[in-house]
Formats: structure tokens, sequence, C-alpha cells
């Protein structure tokens, strides 16, 4: 099986939290086998061995989605990100979280 994904999920930035659109590209050449098969003539596939004969494509899209995402989702443009452009310019954005919560301290 050879595939070429290509697909925009929803994320949310680690760096600033903030929701975005994530593009994610993954592409696979799969040997799909079955538990303890082998096949010649296929070193640039990757063997994935499936305990069942039978397989939902949809299955497989989704586990190479899965391993496409980084582990950390960030804003790629640092323009986009609040969180580097608040170390830029701002620095009161980054610290008003805290404030808010000694406010809220304050009041109790
Ligand atoms: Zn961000």
């Amino acid at each position: 099986m050879e595939c070429e994904l290509a697909v925009t999920v929803d994320a949310v930035c680690q760096r600033c939290l903030e929701a975005f659109r994530l593009q994610l590209d993954a592409e696979a050449k799969l040997l799909l086998l079955e538990l303890d098969e082998t096949a010649d003539g296929y070193d640039e596939y990757e063997v994935w061995e499936l305990e069942e004969t039978t397989l939902r494509p949809k299955d497989i899209v989704e586990e190479l989605l899965v391993m496409a995402m980084p582990f950390a989702a960030m804003h790629a443009d640092s323009a986009a990100c609040k969180a580097l452009s608040a170390e830029a310019g701002d620095k009161e954005e980054m610290t008003k979280p805290f404030a808010a919560l000694r406010a809220q301290m304050m009041q109790d």
C-alpha cells in the first residue's frame, strides 16, 4: 500500500495555548502482512503486521495521522503565535494570568 495524506486539523498551540489549524502531511509505503508472514523485494516498505485478514483503510489513515502529529503542536508561523509576539513586544500580556489570580486571591 502506498499513500500520501494531507489534512488540516484543529490543534492547540503548546506555546500560547491558542487553537489553530495545523497542516499535517504523511507519506507511507506499507507492506501489510499477516503475523510472521514475510515477502521479498519490498525493502523500501515498512512492514505492518496485521492480526486480522481484513482491515479498514480509514484505520490506517488514522494511524498514519497520529504518527505524523507532532509531540507538541505549535504555531509554525511565529508571527501568528501569541507567546512569541508577546515575548517580542508586550510583556504585560504574559503576566496577566498571574495578576488575575492574585486579584482573585485578594478577594477571598
Ligand atoms: Zn502559538
